[in-house]
């Protein structure tokens, strides 16, 4: 499966809210197979497996390109993981909470995103 890297975050305070109802229908049933199956991941800075049925890529480009882009190295860059690296998602899950959540970055690394309200409440 692809995933953006900052996705990694998203899926893990996912609590059933998105851009639309379909959107938010595919993204329970990404979660669910990574939860089920847990597919080896693809990481890429581009449009991915979520995106897929975001109301908000157009052509397979985001519209907010240049922001999710800046959360997707800051991810890269704290987890000390490579683009285009094929993890298995157990693993990666750990480095999201060790490098990420548990040291408290994530109002440097997507505190400007209009999700983050609901993010910032389970810290
Ligand atoms: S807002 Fe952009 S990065 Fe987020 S799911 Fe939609 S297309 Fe993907």
């Amino acid at each position: 499966m692809k995933l953006r890297p900052h996705h990694l975050l998203c899926i893990g305070f996912f609590e059933g809210k998105g851009y639309s109802p379909a959107f938010v229908q595919h993204m329970t049933s990404i979660i669910a197979d990574l939860a089920q199956n847990a597919p080896p991941v693809t990481l890429t800075c581009a449009c991915d497996a979520i995106c897929a049925a975001c109301p908000h890529s157009t052509g397979g480009i985001c519209e907010t390109a240049d922001k999710v882009l800046r959360y997707d190295h800051a991810v890269l860059a704290c987890c000390d993981l490579q683009e285009g690296a094929t993890l298995p998602y157990p693993l990666l899950r750990e480095r999201i909470t060790e490098q990420i959540l548990a040291k408290r970055l994530l109002p440097e690394i997507c505190g400007d995103c209009s999700w983050s309200a609901v993010c910032r409440q389970y810290e």
